[in-house]
């Protein structure tokens, strides 16, 4: 007789298998689900060694899948950025007080990186300048991120990246000045290169330890798989070094990128090979075609509420975007194209088809990444070609007042049409993009059933999904997209025992219930890789 080695018991287990079963007690053997079904039958298969969790009605899924987030750049945002936004920091005193502490933890002559203030929320109303940060950083070179479009640098980090009242405003950037023509310390578009090129690349140890963070943060969340979406040489040397350690606890598979044009991807696919093991594994190319809906970048057909000649910018052109798509498809790999504008993702399509028809490969799986106001007749194209769509519903929950102010609530009512998308048999991938948005499962969920942005504003209603539907596009169907259906998604037998155990049942909250949901325990493998009460962790 084989015993199990863990048995969860007494609770409800949503396996997401083909007929959507709930089971009430899930046994796990080597890493795998041994068997699912009442309590009472699993738990014949506990023996003197098995270790029985009772779940006391607990909610288990599969452990979550994310189709698109930045995971290293979230680890290293949560280790090495300070967070300077609204509320931690309410003025620009507070702002110097963070800044100040990290100066006491840090060398001197190391950079302090921040990001994250806005000031239209700050008690002064004005931007900070290198004169608020100079008195608590005078021998640490200091660079603080707004929000987005800005940052501004002490008078340590202007002078190591040479900029003084002699230095021109470069093409696209502005030094900001005082009457005396001496700068501020804020620098604009692309001034803010004179710094960011100035500040050391992080190292091997500390992209190793973002991965560690980034490993605890999407654990605790229920996140056990993350397609891991524009990385280079640099940040997959680190996983692999960290895998090698055996400290790599969420599966990792990487969409290499971003690439701008074919000699580039020609390089790439001589650096590497479509491969790895199942934690780690490359996958893709990544390309980036538009820009984004709140910013007015997302390539439309339409032009922007109230700017008639903007209808967003088309990084790569057209016949570019074919060849290097044909190249990565010629070699194995699943290509992902960010396109969130309809126009954005006509043209995506179309690169899809061309290396189809010039190479046929059977299920390359490509992507549409985003892919937020696709037409109606390019739904068809997408079906047909057998293309992904890896989206994010968190954004019209997070973001969502921004789109509806930057192209009104007619055309957003098609955005992120989930519902749509379902209904035509495409395979859907949800996730966060973080950090644009945090990797919280909860909002994605809330969002795709209620479809209400952070204000409450309803945003494309008709596209609301089920709780069930919802989880599928963190599950079944986001597996696929990182080939791993056979493997992780859902809790079948001889499946992976990647799970999250959850303080409420997704299927039986309301949608605003959805957004309280908490992990109380997660595994990979069979292995208790995070717990709410801590001192659980396996080795
Ligand atoms: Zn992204």
């Amino acid at each position: 007789m084989t015993y199990a080695d863990m048995i969860l018991r007494d609770g409800e287990i949503i396996t997401l298998d083909p007929h959507h079963t709930v089971a009430e007690a899930l046994a796990i053997k080597d890493g795998r689900v041994l068997e699912t079904g009442s309590s009472s039958e699993v738990s014949r298969l506990a023996g003197p060694d098995t270790r029985v969790i009772d779940l006391d009605g607990r909610a288990v899924t599969p452990g979550f899948i994310s189709t698109h987030d930045h995971f290293l750049e979230h680890g290293i945002a949560a280790e090495f950025v300070s967070d300077v936004r609204y509320p931690r920091a309410k003025n620009l005193r507070d702002i110097a007080s963070i800044i100040a502490e990290r100066v006491a933890k840090t060398e001197k002559g190391r950079w302090i990186l921040a990001a994250g203030w806005d000031e239209t929320l700050l008690e002064e109303h004005r931007l900070p300048n290198r004169f608020d940060l100079d008195p608590v950083s005078p021998e640490n070179p200091v660079w603080i991120r707004r929000v987005f479009e800005m940052g501004v640098a002490n008078s340590r980090a202007l002078k190591e990246a040479g900029i003084d009242r002699d230095t021109p405003d470069p093409p696209l950037g502005k030094i900001d000045r005082d009457e005396d023509g001496e700068p501020t310390g804020i620098l604009r578009g692309r001034a803010m290169d004179l710094v960011l090129r100035t500040i050391p690349p992080w190292t091997l140890e500390e992209r190793e330890q973002a991965i560690r963070r980034a490993c605890r943060d999407f654990l605790a969340q229920g996140i056990t798989s993350v397609i891991e979406p524009g990385i280079l040489m640099p940040q997959l040397q680190a996983y692999r070094s960290l895998h090698q350690k055996g400290e790599l606890t969420v599966r990792i598979f990487v969409q290499y990128g971003f690439l701008h044009d074919v000699e580039e991807v020609r390089e790439a696919i001589r650096r590497i090979k479509v491969g790895g093991d199942d934690m780690l594994r490359v996958i893709g190319l990544k390309f980036a075609l538009d820009g984004g809906v709140g910013p007015r970048t997302a390539l439309m057909y339409d032009p922007y509420e109230g700017q008639p000649e903007n209808r967003g910018v088309q990084l790569i052109e057209g016949e570019t975007l074919k060849e290097m798509t044909r190249v990565g498809h010629e070699a194995g790999f699943q290509v992902a194209i960010h396109a969130i504008g309809d126009r954005a993702i006509d043209i995506a399509v179309d690169a899809y088809r061309y290396a189809q028809e010039s190479y046929p490969r059977s299920d390359p799986r490509h992507q549409i990444v985003h892919c937020y106001f696709p037409s109606e007749k390019t739904l068809r194209q997408i079906e047909e070609l057998g293309v992904l769509v890896n989206t994010q519903t968190p954004f019209l929950y997070w973001l969502g007042d921004s789109f509806l102010e930057a192209i009104g609530p007619e055309r957003c009512a098609r955005c992120i049409p989930i519902k749509t998308l379902l209904q035509r048999g495409i395979a859907v991938g949800n996730s966060h993009d973080a950090t644009v948005t945090p990797p919280k499962p909860p909002i994605g969920l809330n969002a795709s059933v209620a479809r209400k942005t952070i204000k409450g504003e309803k945003i494309g209603a008709e596209e609301a999904v089920t709780p069930l539907q919802a989880l599928t596009t963190y599950t079944t169907l986001a597996a696929r997209h990182a080939f791993m259906e056979d493997k992780i998604g859902s809790l079948e037998k001889g499946k992976y025992a990647d799970i999250a155990v959850w303080n409420k049942n997704p299927l039986k909250v309301e949608p605003e219930g959805l957004k309280s949901l908490e992990v109380e325990m997660t595994l990979v493998e069979g292995v208790i890789r995070y717990s709410n009460k801590g001192g659980e962790k396996g080795a």
